[in-house]
């Protein structure tokens, strides 16, 4: 994604902040500069930038004198900015369980609709739900044998005609057949035009009174940058717009734009759209999002990820491992096949904290993902002794392996190096949260604890990595409000 390259400035940033002698304003004013120039670059319209260097210049004029870490106040006050600029203050809607929420999709033609109401009936059908697809575009050649396509690949029911042309029939007959069936999460995907015209807008109002929606996602191209603006308020104005999907952050350099942008018409965004694979799409929430990108991990995604990944039977045995706190390069193994499994292998491995920049995921997917295939042909080409940690990975042997797997004595060297920093992550985080009866949930339930122990364990400058205790701390709670989270961890204690 794009945006890591945006995190990944920010960060820099922030981390000549621990190199600089004295916290002061000139400091400060560097930082700003460099963050505000990596902005701008992501597209982010320049109101915003100024508004975000005033606020934190404001926040460190009142510290400034008080004898807070100025260091540490800069680094919260810019993530704090930076997820004030890509909130909205409105919530979104949330579908609720036995009941038939129809969600309509409304959008420009080209935008990603199809798609994404594949993606989001897959993101459901996933979690369980009853989830069905209605296709109520007649006006594009073609659109219904689009969706079912996608309908069947992700086995979802559906509804729509090749002969009927009322766009406004249709859809409700495919919802009143679904309502009777009693399925949870009907989607109404509707047709779109180029530009927005009259006629298209008349169109959804016609299926918007007829269907009686309890949600309207309207689904935007990322590509257009700051023009989301004035495209989400042409749309909200036209029909009762809910929420937002923006698409397409995968490819271009205006995602901040067009995130920042659609932020500021108060429309909650609430997925966004990284490939054209019906799993790559991600729930989006402000405060995690910036977090990520900015390499400081995201425990509550991850745990979402993995918990998805358990009900597709193929787990990532990472938190077992992390429960040990052993990793050995044969559970390094392991872990490269299940990811390579998983698929959208960045936004697993950047999930994870200290992780975000690490070699793994650095360039695009496909990179990644050749890396990971060159580094398990090494892996194969090491003894089990090796692998378990047994045998010492001397100059000698090193060189073996790089023969045997055709590759580069520097190349084996990246792996070790790399297995070697996860294997000081894992250690860490399993002398965290062990000892008796202790496991994930616990620790939710007694931050106070957990933290004394962390803070014993774990040093300051992977803590800050982490995003600091507070945010810890924070990610724990949520942790443990997560739905069907205690189910989850029941799971890997019996396997
Ligand atoms: P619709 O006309 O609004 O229904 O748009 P479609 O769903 O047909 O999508 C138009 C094109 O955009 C297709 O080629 C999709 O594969 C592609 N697309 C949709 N979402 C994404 C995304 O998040 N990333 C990328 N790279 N392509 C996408
Ligand atoms: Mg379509």
């Amino acid at each position: 994604m794009v945006l890591a390259e945006l995190g990944t400035k920010i960060s820099n940033a922030l981390q000549k902040l621990n190199k600089a002698v004295v916290i002061d304003e000139a400091a400060l004013e560097e930082c700003l500069k460099e963050i505000a120039t990596a902005l701008l670059q992501a597209d982010v319209n320049v109101k915003y930038v100024a508004k975000l260097r005033e606020n934190i210049r404001i926040q460190f004029k009142i510290q400034a004198d008080s004898g807070t870490n100025l260091r540490k106040l800069i680094q919260t006050s810019v993530v704090k900015e930076l997820t004030k600029m890509l909130e909205a203050d409105r919530k979104p809607f949330v579908p609720k369980k036995g009941k038939s929420n129809i969600v309509m999709f409304v959008g420009l033609q080209g935008s990603g609709k199809t798609t994404t109401c594949a993606k989001y009936a897959y993101y459901y059908r996933k979690k369980g739900w009853k989830t069905a697809l209605v296709c109520a575009d007649t006006f594009r050649a073609g659109a219904f044998d689009q969706l079912k396509q996608n309908a069947t690949k992700i086995q979802v029911p559906f509804y729509g005609s090749y002969t009927e042309t009322d766009p406004v029939q249709i859809a409700e007959e495919g919802v009143q057949h679904f309502k009777d069936e009693r399925f949870e999460i009907i989607i109404v995907d509707t047709s779109g035009r180029h530009k927005q015209e009259q006629d298209l807008f008349n169109e959804m109002k016609q299926v918007e009174a007829h269907v009686k929606p309890d949600e309207i996602i309207f689904v935007m191209d990322s590509s257009i940058g700051q023009a989301c603006y004035d495209q989400a308020l042409a749309f909200r104005k036209a029909v009762n717009v809910g929420s937002v999907i923006i698409t397409k952050l995968d490819g271009h350099a205006k995602g901040g734009g067009a995130l920042s942008a659609v932020a500021a018409t108060e429309s909650p965004i609430i997925f966004i759209g990284l490939g054209e694979r019906f799993d790559d799409f991600e729930s989006f929430e402000a405060q995690s999002f910036i977090q990520r990108i900015l390499g400081m991990g995201d425990i509550k995604k991850l745990f979402e990820v993995v918990k998805d990944a358990v009900n597709l039977e193929d787990q990532p045995k990472i938190l077992e491992d992390i429960k040990s706190g052993k990793f050995t390069l044969r559970d390094l193994q392991s872990q490269f096949h299940s990811i390579l499994k998983l698929g959208s292998l960045n936004q697993f491995m950047s999930m994870i904290p200290g992780l975000g920049t690490s070699i793994l995921t650095k360039g695009n997917e496909q990179e990644s993902i050749t890396r990971i295939k060159r580094f398990l042909c090494m892996l194969d080409s090491m003894t089990s002794d090796e692998l378990e940690g047994k045998a010492m990975l001397v100059q000698q042997r090193m060189v073996r392996i790089a023969k045997g797997s055709g590759t580069k004595l520097r190349e084996v060297n990246d792996l070790i190096e790399e297995h070697k920093r996860l294997a000081k992550i894992v250690e860490k985080m399993g002398k965290m949260n062990l000892g008796k009866g202790n496991d994930i949930m616990s620790m939710t339930r007694h931050p106070g604890q957990m933290m004394k122990k962390m803070q014993n364990v774990v040093d300051p400058k992977m803590l800050q990595q982490m995003g600091g205790m507070g945010n810890i701390m924070n990610m724990m709670k949520e942790m443990g409000k997560m739905e069907g989270l205690g189910d989850m961890m029941k799971q890997f204690k019996k396997k």
